[in-house]
């Protein structure tokens, strides 16, 4: 109570969002034109319509945002959440804009959502609901393989999708491409291997090139890799369950506390996060999850001392009320927006490093882009480099072959180790390795930027200043 009476009031998500676009350009030299046209949403659709469900009629309102068209179609997840409005739309298909630049995926930026609690509805409900919104989007073009392509975000995921694609389907028989409508779909459905895991698999490819950079960690008054680091993590949905999975089984960091909407655990020796989703899906909490400590005030864990805190739930959940007190020295925004623009500022003065939300978790939407690829080219995603590669491997496993009986070396190769290295790859192997690529590369653009020009101060405005580059460049190229 005695902070929320002290601190002034926070800007909304949207201003939070156009304030650090703000700090951004501030370091650039563009013209205030562009700089106009780049900030601005160009347009938001509302729309409301009735369901009839249980006897009655319920109207529902959603929303479908589109922040810049530089590239199309544009792209962006759709929510389904009570909270839900224009502002946070905007804010959220902003940000997608950017994300999109600075990964170089080439879409613009459009977010989607729908003003409802999934939770109070039955499966059989929801696709009908789904459907309508589905038709409501699609006849205003604002779901369609070349100019809008949606994707799951919170309280949406393959099912969904699946409902989307077909619904769009049917309302264009003759579109050979529209499973490309939307991403996310399930593998039977024309979806891809590896887009469930995408946007957790990609904070931990953003973490571990963190840590392969020692003067960035040290940055972070941090030393060492991420093996045995401690991490809290807020949220433990599709994202965040994927993150610190990947990131205690593999890399060997501690999930010490996960906060969820019934409070928070704790555990020194590190939490099995299998037994920790098992236990939120059975009980929908997480109190009384065997080994751990259980805390009531959730949000206070964000506070607790650790390495690495991931908020991966809602916007705003540091704010000017809490920024002070936040003592984890790196930050990683696994939820788009968790981090107010005020807090943000507390946060940069107090030296805590951010890796923000617009590279971290840019997973999603790349592997949604290697889904659109695979769609549009209709065939097996991967399947071109796969040949090439096989030609390859078979000609060194010749190669060696050869020396071998040259030089009378004796070697002999298996025929089975011949087949699997030359046809090793499959398509999870490559939408991972596209993945890793993909974050190695914008790390390195936006780390290059904050480290040449130490006035820039943080890793955010870094990443808007390549981001919002990239978008300037391509305006000039092709015109407004
Ligand atoms: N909703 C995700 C995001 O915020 C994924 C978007 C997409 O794949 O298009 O980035």
């Amino acid at each position: 109570m005695k902070d929320a009476a002290m601190t002034p009031p926070e800007p909304s998500f949207r201003d939070s969002v156009d304030l650090m676009f703000n700090r951004a350009v501030r370091f650039m030299d563009l013209s205030p034109g562009l700089e106009e046209k780049i900030r601005v949403c160009n347009a938001t659709y509302v729309v409301r319509f009735g369901v009839r469900l249980r006897g009655a009629i319920h109207t529902f309102t959603g929303y479908r945002s589109v922040h810049s068209e530089h590239m199309e179609p544009v792209k962006g997840g759709i929510r389904y959440s009570l909270m839900v409005n224009q502002d946070e739309v905007e804010a959220l298909a902003a940000l997608m804009t950017y994300k999109c630049a600075l990964v170089e995926v080439p879409f613009g930026g459009s977010k989607g959502g729908l003003c409802i609690d999934p939770r109070q509805w039955e499966e059989h409900e929801l696709e009908q609901i789904t459907r309508r919104f589905t038709y409501e989007l699609a006849k205003r073009d604002l779901i369609h393989p070349a100019q809008n392509v949606p994707a799951p975000d919170m309280g949406t995921g393959e099912r969904e999708m699946a409902w989307i694609a077909d619904q769009y389907r049917r309302m264009n028989t003759t579109d050979i491409n529209a499973s490309a409508c939307v991403t996310g779909k399930p593998l039977n459905a024309g979806g891809i291997h590896g887009r469930v895991e995408a946007t957790g698999r990609g904070i931990q490819y953003a973490l571990r090139e963190f840590f392969r950079h020692p003067e960035d960690v040290a940055r972070a008054h941090l030393s060492g890799g991420l093996e045995g680091k401690r991490i809290v993590i807020q949220g433990l949905g599709n994202v965040g369950y994927h993150a610190a999975k990947f990131l205690s089984e593999e890399d060997g960091a501690r999930i010490v506390g996960i906060i969820e909407r019934d409070g928070g655990v704790w555990c020194d020796s590190g939490i099995d996060i299998e037994a920790a989703r098992q236990w939120l899906s059975k009980n929908g909490g997480l109190r009384d999850l065997p080994g751990t400590r259980f805390h009531e005030d959730g949000p206070a864990m964000l506070e607790a001392e650790c390495d690495i805190l991931i908020p991966a739930a809602l916007e705003g959940v540091i704010h000017r009320g809490n920024a002070e007190r936040i003592r984890a020295p790196l930050i990683v925004e696994a939820a788009n927006g968790p981090v107010t623009a005020g807090a943000d500022e507390i946060l940069r003065e107090k030296g805590t490093v951010i890796i923000p939300d617009l590279y971290a978790n840019a997973g999603g939407v790349t592997v949604s882009y290697f889904e659109w690829v695979k769609n549009l080219s209709h065939i097996r995603f991967g399947r071109m480099q796969r040949r090439a590669e096989e030609a390859r491997s078979a000609l060194i496993v010749r190669e060696l072959e050869r020396l071998s009986e040259d030089k009378g070396l004796g070697w002999t190769l298996s025929p089975s180790f011949k087949r699997d290295y030359i046809s090793g790859s499959d398509e999870l192997a490559l939408v991972r390795s596209g993945l890793d690529d993909t974050m190695r590369d914008a790390y390195r653009s936006m780390r290059e930027m904050w480290h040449a020009r130490p006035e820039i101060g943080d890793l955010r405005t870094a990443a808007y200043i390549v981001a919002i580059g990239r978008v300037a460049a391509s305006y000039r190229a092709k015109g407004l």
